[in-house]
């Protein structure tokens, strides 16, 4: 078997496991597969193995990938860091959900060109979980503002709340980010605000996904485990500048 839809099938029941763990239903948690370095070939082997969900962190590998993908049945989430020049890419490359939006003037300008364009985008609160100055995301204490400022816009649904949670072998510092997700989602859910909806919680990735099953997570979002090591550290990703 290739070793991909091998490592699928390991992160499946692995996702199994923690689930029934906690008494939740392993059906109810979505596997995204993180796919950034990855080639369009092998996002493909696993495509066809089943998978449908991937999510890309970069516009231009978007772009670069997307004839060769075009044709096999899959949604496309964003998760990297997004600067507002790249907006019209996404909307060009079919992208159905952002998952990073962290500050007001990039929903803003997301809503300026979703009028112009007469579309409409599923977006996720990026909450910097774990206070890291090198992680993106809004701060915890200022996550429910801007959420009630991004529900403002016509355009743009909010469907959740996204984090990275913090890189640490002590599993109760990492448990502390995902709690705090869990508990914004608690609060905003409670607030009842027109046009909010707080179906998913994104957290939880190749190291930590158990905590974060166990945490309450929807949709856990996995790369190294599945496609193997990266060439480029993360913080290439994460980096304002690349
Ligand atoms: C790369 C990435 C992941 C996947 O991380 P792995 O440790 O490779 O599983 C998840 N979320 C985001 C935002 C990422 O950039």
């Amino acid at each position: 078997m290739n070793h991909i839809v091998n490592n699928i099938l390991q992160i499946r029941s692995r996702i199994k496991e923690a689930a029934l763990n906690t008494n939740r239903d392993p059906e109810e948690i979505k596997l995204l597969l993180a796919t950034k370095t990855v080639t369009a070939e092998n996002i493909k082997i696993a495509l066809e193995s089943g998978e449908r969900l991937i999510g890309e962190n970069k516009a231009q590998e978007i772009k670069s990938k997307y004839d060769a993908l075009k044709d096999t049945p899959h949604q496309k989430h964003f998760i990297g860091h997004l600067q507002t020049n790249k907006i019209k890419e996404l909307l060009r490359y079919d992208v159905t959900c952002i998952q990073s939006i962290d500050r007001l003037d990039l929903a803003e300008k997301l809503q300026l060109r979703l009028e112009f364009e007469k579309k409409e985008m599923d977006v996720f609160i990026q909450v910097n979980t774990s206070n890291e100055k090198s992680k993106f995301g809004i701060a915890p204490e200022k996550a429910i503002e801007l959420t009630k400022q991004v529900s403002e816009f016509s355009n743009i649904h909010i469907k959740g709340l996204m984090t990275i949670g913090l890189f640490s072998a002590e599993e109760k510092k990492v448990r502390v980010c995902f709690k705090r997700l869990k508990d914004l989602h608690q609060q905003i859910t409670i607030l009842d605000l027109p046009k909010v909806e707080m179906k998913e919680l994104s957290m939880g990735m190749s190291h930590d996904l158990e905590f974060a099953i166990e945490e309450g997570t929807t949709i856990v979002r996995i790369g190294t485990a599945i496609f193997g090591k990266r060439l480029y550290s993360d913080i290439y990703y994460w980096n304002e500048n690349k």
